[in-house]
Order: C-alpha cells, then structure tokens, then sequence
C-alpha cells in the first residue's frame, strides 16, 4: 500500500545547503518511493548544546517501504553523508540528519520509531516548512497543523531563497 511520509532534514556541518541538496536528491532515489515535494530551506537556530545554525527542510514523499524500511534507508543516506553518532552527546552537530515526522497516520510509541515524531509538535523548524508542503495538513490525533504553527512563534527561524531545483 502506497503512504504519504513527511521527512525533516536537518544539518548544521560541512556545508548545510549542500548537505540538504544532496539529500533531496538521494531521497529521490530510495527504493520504491517518490518525492513528490519540499519545502524551502530554513536557517535555524539551535536547540542542544552550543553548536552551528541549522539548514532545515521538510520533504514529502510517498512510498511502499514499510515505516522501519524506510528508516533504514534514511540512516543508509545519513551514513553516505558522513554522519558520527556520538554516544555521549544527544542533538549534537551533524552533517545530516533525517527524521520521520509523519507515516500516514500510523502512531507508534516505539522509540525505535516513534510516530509521529515526537518533536513535531513544539520544533519552530518543522512545523513551518511542514506548514509550507501542507497547510490544511491534520495530525494522526486530529490536531491541525495551522493551530500547532499559530501556537508557536518562528522564533530564530528564516525561510532561504536559495533554489533547490
Ligand atoms: P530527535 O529525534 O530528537 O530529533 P535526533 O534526530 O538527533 O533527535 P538521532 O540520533 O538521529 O536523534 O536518532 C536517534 C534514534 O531515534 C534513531 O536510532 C531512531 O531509531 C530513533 N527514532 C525514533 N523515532 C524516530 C523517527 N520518527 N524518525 C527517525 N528516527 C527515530
Ligand atoms: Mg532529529
Ligand atoms: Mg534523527
């Protein structure tokens, strides 16, 4: 069966821009799976520890795979772009990261995959570039998108002009 996924991106070293471009294009390329939008890249600042601002985006693609295919494929893209986990230290800088923010409307407390992510709700840095693929997007709960971006302030948040073709 065919699903509507929501994919955040993220990257704050060696080349942000870049890092999200790349990715787009090798979202393009994940198996059984189209990407059928983006949204425009944001610059943002940091949560965590100090570290460089963020590039963000959000893609929306449809696939076949399974929500844990999929999230394979995603880290096998993090890992192509040089991605180190460090064990030590939690949202810490990084070259790339991908996260599911939304599988259809599948919820799942999982923390190997939990759905929808659970920092959607409150991420200035998700909930506007998801707002700018989708603004009549609901929520799995029943939630609108609109109410949850109305809710929070694009605080440190700026929306690029730099085309992704
Ligand atoms: P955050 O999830 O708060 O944005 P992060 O993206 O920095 O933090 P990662 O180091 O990329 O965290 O991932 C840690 C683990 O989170 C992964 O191994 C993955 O199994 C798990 N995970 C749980 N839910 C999701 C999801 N919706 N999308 C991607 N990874 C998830
Ligand atoms: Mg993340
Ligand atoms: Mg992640």
């Amino acid at each position: 069966m065919l699903h509507t996924v929501y994919v955040g991106l993220g990257s704050n070293l060696d080349n942000p821009i870049q890092q999200i471009k790349q990715a787009l294009l090798a979202l393009n390329q994940v198996p059984q799976t189209t990407l059928l939008n983006h949204s425009a890249l944001y610059h943002s600042v940091p949560l965590g520890p100090p570290q460089p601002d963020y590039i963000n985006a959000v893609a929306v693609l449809c696939t076949y795979l399974s929500p844990l295919a999929l999230l394979s494929q995603l880290q096998t893209i993090e890992n192509q772009q040089r991605r180190i986990r460090s064990a030590q230290q939690r949202w810490g800088p990084r070259t790339l990261d991908l996260d599911i923010l939304l599988y259809g409307n599948k919820q799942s407390a999982d923390p190997v995959l939990t759905l929808p992510h659970p920092g959607l709700y409150q991420r200035t840095f998700v909930l506007y570039p998801l707002y700018e693929c989708d603004p009549h997007l609901l929520l799995p709960n029943g939630q609108r998108l609109q109410d949850l971006v109305s809710a929070c302030p694009p605080d440190g948040l700026t929306k690029l002009s730099v085309v992704v073709s």
